[in-house]
C-alpha cells in the first residue's frame, strides 16, 4: 500500500469545504482591504530563498526541498512566499505601477522538511500578505488589522497579538554588537548551530528552540534598549495606529522572527490553547529585502498564516463554520423511459443554474430516495412512466414534505421555488 508522504496530507470532500469557506473569506477581507492576488511557481532557483530568506536561518539551513533538475539547475519547492512574492514585484516592475504601495496577497502550497506534529506539516499552506514601497507605520498596522478581522469574522476568540521591533539597520547593529558581548562567554555552551549563529548572526541564537531555557537567553540585552530615536519613534506610531483601531497586543521584546530580513515591526498571533505550536501568524516588516533580491530599495510588510493552524485553532475553540451543504434536487425514476427522462430533465435543472443528481446504480426507488435524503436534497423529482404519459412529475418539497403533480416543462420553475423558499 502507497501512503501519503510523512507530515503531508489528503483533504477530502467534508473537509475541504472548510478550507474553501477560509480561503474564500480570506480573499474576501483582502478585497475590503485592497490586497490583489497574486499566484507564482511552486519552486524557483534555490539561490532566491538563500539570499531572500538568509543563509543562517533554520528554513535555509535544513528545512528546504531542493533538488537539481535535468538541466542541472539547483531548485527549490518553495518554503514560504514572501521571497517568490518579491522576486515577482521587482522582475515585473510592480514598482513602476501609478498605485502604490503594491499590496498582495496568496494563499498555496509551503514546503519545509520539518518534524511532522499537529500544525507543523512538511506540506502546508500558506495565506500571506505583502505591501511593498511604503514607510508608514499605519500600514504595519494595517496588516495586523487584517490578520485580526479575519481570525474574529472567522469566529476565533482570545487571540494574542505580540509585538516587538528591531529597529532600523543601525540600531540592529547596535544590538548585535551587545549580543556578541554578551554570548561570547558563555558561547561554548550553547548548540552547534547557537556557536555559528554568533558571528554570523547572533540575532537568530535568540531565536533558537533548543538553547530556549539558558539563562543567557532571559539576561540577553533586549533590542528596546538599542534603538535609536527614528526607530523609536516609527514603533510608537505603529503602536498609536493599533491602539486607534483598539486592537490589543502585548510588547515582547524577545520576539524576533526566523528570517534575516526583518526591520521595525516584528508580530505574531497566538492561540494558546492549541498545543506546543501555538503561533497561528507571523509577520513584520522587511525594509532590506527587495534591494536583497536584486531591487531598488524598498520598503515592505507582511505576514503569513497557514490554512492549517487557523483550522486547528478553530477546532480548538470549537467553532463551527456556517457551510451549507446541499443539492437543490435530486431526480427518482424506474424503468428506462423514466430514467432517460429523468436525465434529460437534471441537465435541463443543472444548465439553470441549479444542482442536481441522480441515481447511476440501477437501485430500487426506496433506495433512491434515501440518497436524496442523504445528499440532503431540497427538491425530489419523481419521473413515473404514469405521470410521464400526460408530461408530468411529482415534485416534493423535502423540507415541508409536501408533494405535487407539476407539468415537466415548469420543472426549472418549480425546483427554483422550492430552492427559494429555503434561503
Ligand atoms: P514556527 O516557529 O512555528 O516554526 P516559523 O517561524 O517557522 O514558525 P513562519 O516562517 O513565520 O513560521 O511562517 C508563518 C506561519 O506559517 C506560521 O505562523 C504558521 O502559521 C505557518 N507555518 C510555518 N511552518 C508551518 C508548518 N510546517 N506547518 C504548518 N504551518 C506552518
Ligand atoms: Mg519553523
Amino acid at each position: 500500500m502507497i501512503q501519503v508522504p510523512r507530515g503531508t496530507a489528503d483533504v477530502l470532500p467534508g473537509e475541504i469545504e472548510l478550507w474553501q469557506y477560509v480561503e474564500d473569506k480570506a480573499r474576501d477581507i483582502c478585497r475590503r482591504y485592497n490586497y490583489l492576488e497574486i499566484r507564482t511557481p511552486i519552486f524557483e532557483h534555490t539561490e532566491l530563498f538563500q539570499r531572500g530568506v538568509g543563509e543562517t536561518t533554520d528554513i535555509v539551513e535544513r528545512e528546504m526541498y531542493t533538488f537539481t533538475d535535468r538541466g542541472d539547475r539547483s531548485l527549490t519547492l518553495r518554503p514560504e512566499g514572501t521571497a517568490s512574492t518579491v522576486r515577482s514585484y521587482v522582475e515585473n516592475k510592480m514598482y513602476g505601477a501609478p498605485q502604490q504601495p503594491t499590496k498582495l496577497f496568496y494563499i498555496g502550497p509551503m514546503f519545509r522538511y520539518e518534524r511532522p506534529q499537529a500544525g507543523r506539516m512538511r506540506q502546508f499552506t500558506q495565506f500571506g500578505i505583502e505591501a511593498i514601497g511604503s514607510h508608514d507605520p499605519a500600514i504595519d498596522a494595517e496588516a495586523i488589522a487584517l490578520a485580526m478581522r479575519f481570525y474574529e469574522e472567522l469566529g476565533l476568540k482570545n487571540l494574542h497579538v505580540e509585538l516587538n521591533t528591531l529597529g532600523d539597520m543601525e540600531s540592529r547593529q547596535a544590538y548585535r554588537e551587545a549580543l556578541i558581548n554578551h554570548f561570547t562567554p558563555h558561547i561554548g555552551e550553547f548548540c552547534t548551530d547557537c556557536q555559528s549563529r554568533l558571528a554570523r548572526n547572533p540575532l537568530r541564537i535568540l531565536d533558537c528552540k533548543k538553547d530556549a531555557r539558558k539563562e543567557q537567553m532571559a539576561t540577553a540585552p533586549v533590542l528596546l534598549d538599542y534603538l535609536n530615536e527614528s526607530s523609536r519613534t516609527y514603533f510608537e506610531r505603529v503602536k498609536k495606529h493599533l491602539n486607534d483601531l483598539r486592537i490589543m497586543y502585548e510588547v515582547n521584546p524577545r520576539l524576533v522572527r526566523g528570517l534575516d530580513y526583518y526591520t521595525h515591526t516584528a508580530f505574531e498571533i497566538m492561540e494558546r490553547g492549541i498545543g506546543a505550536v501555538s503561533t497561528i501568524c507571523g509577520g513584520g516588516r522587511y525594509n532590506g529585502l527587495v534591494e536583497q533580491i536584486g531591487g531598488q530599495d524598498m520598503p515592505g510588510i507582511g505576514f503569513a498564516m497557514s490554512i492549517e493552524r487557523v483550522l486547528l485553532a478553530l477546532k480548538t475553540q470549537g467553532v463551527e463554520l456556517p457551510i451549507e451543504q446541499s443539492l437543490d434536487c435530486f431526480l427518482v425514476s424506474m424503468g428506462e423511459e423514466a430514467d432517460a427522462k429523468a436525465f434529460t430533465l437534471m441537465d435541463t435543472l443543472r444548465s439553470h443554474g441549479l444542482s442536481a443528481d441522480k441515481d447511476y446504480l440501477g437501485r430500487k426507488m426506496k433506495a433512491q430516495l434515501k440518497s436524496a435524503d442523504r445528499l440532503q436534497a431540497k427538491a425530489v423529482i419523481i419521473v413515473g412512466e404514469d405521470e410521464l404519459a400526460r408530461n408530468v412529475a411529482v415534485m416534493k418539497n423535502m423540507t415541508t414534505g409536501k408533494q405535487q403533480e407539476v407539468a415537466l416543462d415548469a420543472i426549472v420553475e418549480s425546483v427554483k421555488q422550492i430552492t427559494e423558499d429555503g434561503r
